[in-house]
């Protein structure tokens, strides 16, 4: 038997809170891993564990990553992130959503909840009937708030800009071949920034009809799910899934540059040095895809307006360059690197 504290992932997580209520059948753990900088603050998932160890064991790393992305971004907040365990016999109820709220109340704002996989803007509405720690809810025209996709989409486009200025000597994304896997919001908004940009766009989905209706809008090219990962392209932007990075692909990859929103794209941290080995530029995950994040928290704190969450945004590709001038300077891969560095501003250098 394995407690919580053996599992790789719990890495000195302050908080780890396993919530039951009987009543509605809420089953979840919400896991705090820091709070040196602000309230550890990340969202919530709803999914079918195989096995609740793996649902801990998903919160943990999910948490962390939130440290990481938050201390990155500049963000007066911590890391946190938590789990609802669904199955057959447990629907997503208003009773459900109402006792994770207390749940969430009850830890007196050291973590703060979001939308993730599985919860949609009503399901946070009807937490934050329970809760006052809840961000992502719905927003008046102009004001900061909503959907964070367009936000993440500007970052990974300022990011996707920084790594084709160090890598390949360009200004701006005009005649670049910018392959992209994924056709969803954050991909979407990526395509129509890259392609104002003057870049050409290939483009590739699970859902072939989505990737047509981009490569439509911006005269770009739908390529097959399974080729985009070795097309021979100037960028690769990985923007659907995690994991893709692997010993196999990164061997198949035909670019120079990797720089996509996508979470948790190296496999393992293994990957990090072999994708530095082959001389291909990444850009950390957590760091490009931050603007999402950066426009929840200027939401939930109220300290900005658009042109705040537009200004902290900027910021993201000289954090890049700066991961990219130690990692050139030390020999560590970016990913490393930037882990070292999110490390340190968390209190734990
Ligand atoms: P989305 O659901 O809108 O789009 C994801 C797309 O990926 C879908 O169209 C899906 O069909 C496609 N897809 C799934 N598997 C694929 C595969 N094997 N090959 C090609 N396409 C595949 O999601 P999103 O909000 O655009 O998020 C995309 C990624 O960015 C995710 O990894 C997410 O965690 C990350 N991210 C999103 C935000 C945000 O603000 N939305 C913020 C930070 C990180």
């Amino acid at each position: 038997m394995h407690s919580p504290w053996d599992y790789p992932d719990f890495d000195d997580h302050e908080i780890v809170h396993f919530v039951t209520d009987r009543a509605s059948g809420l089953r979840a753990v919400i896991c705090v891993h820091s709070t040196h900088l602000g309230p550890g603050a990340g969202g919530v998932r709803f999914w079918h564990y195989a096995e609740s160890g793996e649902a801990v064991r998903d919160a943990l790393r999910l948490s962390r990553g939130m440290s990481f992305k938050n201390a990155m971004a500049g963000l007066p907040l911590g890391g946190g992130k938590a789990v609802i365990l669904a199955d057959e016999a447990r629907a997503k109820t208003s009773e459900l959503l109402a006792a994770y709220g207390r749940a969430v109340e009850a830890l007196g704002g050291q973590y703060v909840t979001a939308e993730d996989v599985g919860v949609t803007v009503p399901d946070l509405v009807a937490v934050s009937k329970e809760t006052r720690y809840v961000s992502g809810l719905p927003v008046e025209d102009g004001a900061v708030g909503g959907d964070p996709g367009p936000h993440t989409s500007y970052g990974v486009f300022l990011g996707v800009r920084a790594a084709a200025r160090r890598k390949l000597g360009k200004e701006s994304l005009a005649g670049l071949h910018i392959a992209i896997q994924g056709a969803g919001s954050v991909a979407g908004g990526l395509a129509r920034l890259a392609a104002k940009d003057g870049a050409r766009i290939s483009i590739a989905d699970i859902d072939a009809g989505r990737a047509r209706k981009v490569a439509d809008e911006v005269g770009g090219t739908v390529v097959a799910a399974d080729e985009i990962m070795t097309i021979e392209a100037d960028i690769l932007s990985p923007n659907a899934l995690g994991a893709i990075l692997t010993e196999e692909s990164i061997a198949a990859l035909n670019v120079p540059v990797v720089a996509g929103g996508a979470n948790n794209q190296l496999a393992t941290p293994a990957d990090g040095d072999r994708i530095h080995q082959r001389g291909i530029l990444y850009a950390p995950d957590y760091v490009i895809n931050a603007g999402g994040i950066i426009n929840v928290s200027t939401e939930y704190l109220r300290d900005g307006d658009q042109a705040t969450v537009n200004g902290r945004i900027e910021q993201i590709p000289g954090r890049l360059d700066a991961i990219w001038a130690e990692s050139d300077a030390t020999g560590r891969n970016p990913a490393a690197v930037a882990d070292a560095m999110a490390y340190k501003l968390i209190g734990r250098g």
